[in-house]
């Protein structure tokens, strides 16, 4: 039986996706050759590389506006040093809302000095810092748009000529933002787009150039911008797997049809969270994401009972973090509603049998 995956990464994909891959495993456009071991510079899968980041461009709203897309290797984990690396000249401003964010911050300590201009760890990154000031002359100020483990997403965005970054990991093509106040967006794939192995990084051209030091040529952004993506052996699948899910979300409708149904998921979880008195948010509401709902037990001798009848009704991937503990329900773009319904269900059950 089919389950319905919960899981906070690598996750979900549409089952159409599914389907096409495993075909081209075995014959990729009919040439005879699997996806698996055609060259990356053949003719076929340079059409893959390209698709896939026009489509990033056009999905982002970013089409004409100087923005180049790219994938690359090394995880979002590698983007929180190469973005200091390429960036940070003097000073850099960060906001920390989770782990992730703490991580980047680390990274970019290795590279001048770093600004954590607000946090929200003094209450285990349960809410958005908000009503800060930005203090002027820095090289750019770095964002984490979703905050995958807590289950908080960053709603405001300000309007600064400072250059704005960000790890959108786990939201990217999730929601309407106006992408083009980043100067820079990097995305490991296996959260909302694709299987693990790439990273999407979208640039805005100009923002180069202006740090002193040398940087190794695989760590370059003007390197992989130069060869398009090729400047090395491209994750030929996990780019090709993305493609296909960036072409099943331009069909949905874009990030606009996207956004009206993770809205639709995210009320539904979230009602029941605060109808249901067995079940506790963990995020402060007004900052809650709409990719990852955290929530508690309010009676811990439930739990087992509650993680049976989660196995039995087929959810897979609930159990949170451990830096959170409870539970995390991922509602990623290609979950139907019915998956976020079968928990639900699941939870007002509980609730009739306690
Ligand atoms: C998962 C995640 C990461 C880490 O990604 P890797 O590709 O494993 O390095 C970074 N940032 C966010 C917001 C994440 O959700």
């Amino acid at each position: 039986m089919k389950k319905h995956n919960f899981s906070a990464g690598p996750c979900i994909l549409p089952p159409e996706v599914f389907m096409e891959a495993s075909q081209a495993v075995l014959d990729f456009n009919d040439s005879g050759l699997s996806i698996l071991e055609i060259s990356h510079r053949s003719k076929d899968f340079i059409a893959v590389m390209n698709e896939a980041c026009s489509l990033a461009i056009e999905l982002l709203g970013l089409k004409g506006k100087g923005y180049k897309a790219l994938f690359l290797q090394g995880g979002a984990s590698t983007q929180f040093l190469m973005a200091a690396h390429n960036l940070l000249q003097t000073r850099a401003g960060y906001v920390n809302t989770g782990s992730w964010s703490s991580k980047a911050v680390k990274e970019a300590q290795l590279f001048g000095e770093v600004l954590e201009i607000a946090s929200s760890k003094d209450a285990n990154f349960n809410y958005i810092p908000k009503g800060y000031d930005v203090p002027a002359g820095l090289d750019y100020l770095h964002y984490t748009s979703n905050n995958t483990i807590f289950g908080t997403q960053v709603k405001d965005f300000p309007t600064t000529d400072i250059p704005l970054v960000a790890d959108m990991s786990s939201d990217i093509f999730s929601r309407q933002i106006d992408f083009s106040k980043f100067s820079l967006i990097y995305a490991g794939a296996q959260k909302n787009m694709g299987p693990a192995g790439t990273t999407l990084v979208v640039i805005k051209e100009d923002i180069l150039g202006k740090v002193t030091r040398q940087i190794p040529s695989m760590l370059d952004y003007k390197t992989h911008i130069d060869k398009d993506s090729m400047f090395n052996t491209p994750p030929v699948f996990a780019v090709y797997v993305s493609m296909l899910t960036l072409r099943w979300l331009k069909k949905l409708g874009g990030v606009a049809a996207a956004e009206e149904l993770n809205e639709k998921k995210a009320k539904l979880i979230y009602s029941e969270i605060d109808l249901n008195p067995l079940f506790k948010g963990f995020a402060a509401t007004e900052d809650r994401s709409a990719m990852n709902a955290t929530f508690t037990l309010t009676d811990e001798a439930l739990k087992d009972t509650f993680d049976t009848m989660c196995k039995e009704a087929g959810l897979n991937g609930v159990n949170g973090h451990r830096s959170v503990g409870g539970y995390r329900a991922s509602m990623y773009n290609a979950m139907p509603l019915a998956s976020v319904g079968a928990l639900v269900e699941v939870m007002s059950e509980l609730e009739s049998k306690a």
